[in-house]
């Protein structure tokens, strides 16, 4: 009888337990994107690698893996698709060459690391993290980058192994609508393809990460938003964890990733109000088209964009799942 009374107290408190929540959103880029211009075929892929990546990052999550290498491990699976803006795949500078922004930021203490411009680095989002771990700075860029990331052992790559045959079409066609034009002109028609990674990990603590090949025909070492923080990338255990895509110079001129977590802490909305407001009001009257994945330190998901599509995974603190890409 003593036994028996011993084993259910022994089951009720392990009932009691409650395992600690966890979430995780990802993005592949925002952009035009409709049913009738994505390819059956191409589509399902899309499906396939994002779904595939939201789900090991939470099986990761569960497991007790750090925020922080679930989001370096699932923005490395994008960064290693060729479908997407941002590793393998990223699109072309105006010389026809690939130069790539990461960051990193960890919500528990506001550490952040992040690289811009580098060519030859095979994971940006590596580097990102060891620029975190590793130095004293936050952001460093180009050369100087490639040198430090070469100290911390880190794959090299020619910046060959960065080109599909994809974005090498998109630059023919930026270059032949550039004919004549003095100014830098944006087809409204290319699919962006900007990866990023929010978390919420077993301690509570929240991670943002995002990696890109920037804009199809940059120049003048031109950089956008993804490496810089409160811009593309943000986390705080006090507020959330955002990574942006889009129109990069209204990202950084409008503070979005900070801005966003900026009303959760101060304004007391939820993270879906929040990032509604940023991005389809202010970013919408702007004339900038994007979107974000954010979450809070609860596990609740926002997912939100200006354009037609944007490439999207999540799974919720109540483990509900979401795999879409069309405004639905
Ligand atoms: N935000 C990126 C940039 O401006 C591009 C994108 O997300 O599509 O570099």
């Amino acid at each position: 009888m003593r036994c028996l009374t011993l084993c259910l107290l022994l089951a009720c408190a392990a009932l009691s337990v409650e395992a600690a929540p966890v979430a995780i959103a990802i993005h592949g880029g925002a952009g035009t994107i409709t049913r009738t211009q994505l390819e059956p075929q191409l589509e399902a892929q899309y499906r396939e690698v994002l779904d595939h990546a939201v789900s090991y990052g939470h099986a990761q999550l569960q497991l007790g893996v750090s925020g922080e290498d679930v989001v370096v491990a699932v923005v490395q699976l994008l960064e290693d698709s060729p479908l997407f803006n941002a590793g393998r795949g990223a699109v072309m500078t105006w010389e026809g060459r690939h130069e790539l922004d990461a960051s990193i930021m960890r919500g528990g203490d506001l550490r952040a690391g992040a690289v811009a411009s580098v060519t030859t680095i095979k994971s940006p989002i590596a580097a990102a993290q060891a620029v975190m771990n590793q130095s004293v700075h936050v952001l460093l860029s180009s050369t100087g980058a490639e040198q430090f990331a070469r100290s911390q052992g880190l794959e090299m790559v020619e910046n060959e192994y960065f080109s599909t045959a994809r974005r090498r079409e998109a630059w023919k066609r930026f270059h032949e609508r550039q004919q004549g034009q003095t100014q830098f002109t944006r087809d409204a028609n290319e699919k962006m393809g900007t990866v990023g990674v929010v978390v919420l990990d077993t301690e509570g603590h929240v991670y943002a990460g995002t990696s890109t090949g920037g804009m199809t025909g940059k120049r003048w070492g031109r950089i956008g938003d993804s490496p810089i923080i409160g811009a593309g990338t943000y986390a705080n255990d006090h507020s959330c964890a955002v990574s942006a895509t889009g129109h990069g110079e209204f990202f950084i001129r409008y503070g979005v990733a900070r801005d966003i977590c900026a009303r959760v802490q101060y304004l007391g909305l939820s993270v879906l109000e929040s990032a509604e407001q940023v991005v389809n009001q202010d970013l919408s009257e702007a004339g900038a088209d994007g979107g974000v994945i954010a979450l809070d330190p609860e596990g609740h998901v926002a997912m939100v964009f200006n354009t037609e599509g944007m490439y999207r995974a999540s799974i919720d603190a109540s483990g509900n799942k979401i795999v879409a890409i069309y405004k639905e």
